[in-house]
């Protein structure tokens, strides 16, 4: 069952992203007035999970503005300690109740684990930890069939919801009593158009 506040937020990510497939921008909430009215508060209505990369700004392929979206960007849009102290704020805090994790087409984390797991090499610096966290999405991708990278960045999206789903003991109770709900999307960054799971 959807909640119906999670299913408004989720319509106004569609939307958002039907605007910028259509070249239709309307750039909403980014006046000084909006500034100044979010100067002592902020109710963004849907958090995201993103990746770094670059070509994939969530205000951008959402078409949203300031106080929308409450975002955390990290390489593979994977999960450590930082990362989940940022989500879990944001849903004991600001009371957001939709959690969208966006993994994208051609993921250079992702094909740069791919990548170091075939040559058997380590990541260099802290490359490694990001190549550590995104290895089980390869092997359990390799099980699969169809290209094994871009299976491999949606079973890494997959893996993230379900372990944001169990997450104690702020998220998993929020989850369970459907204050909140956490979906996969997946943006293609040739199109643009972002497909939204569950
Ligand atoms: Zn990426």
């Amino acid at each position: 069952m959807i909640i119906k506040g999670t299913a408004l937020a989720l319509q106004k990510l569609v939307e958002g992203n039907q605007r910028y497939l259509a070249g239709q921008l309307t750039h909403p909430h980014q006046t000084a007035q909006r500034r100044l009215e979010l100067l002592h508060h902020q109710t963004p209505f849907a958090i995201i999970l993103g990746c770094a990369d670059s070509r994939v700004p969530p205000e951008v392929i959402f078409d949203q503005g300031l106080g929308d979206l409450f975002v955390v960007r990290v390489a593979g849009n994977i999960l450590d300690e930082a990362v989940l102290g940022s989500l879990e704020y944001a849903v004991a805090h600001l009371k957001t109740q939709l959690l969208v994790v966006l993994g994208h087409r051609a993921c250079g984390a992702v094909k740069a684990t791919l990548e170091a797991m075939l040559a058997d090499e380590t990541g260099e610096g802290h490359l490694d930890f990001l190549i550590n966290a995104l290895k089980p999405a390869i092997l359990q991708a390799r099980q699969q069939d169809g290209d094994l990278l871009d299976q491999a960045i949606r079973v890494n999206i997959e893996r993230t919801v379900n372990q944001l789903k169990e997450m104690e003991p702020i998220i998993a109770p929020q989850v369970e009593a459907q204050n909140l709900k956490i979906i996969g999307a997946y943006y293609d960054l040739e199109s643009g158009r972002v497909e939204f799971w569950g």
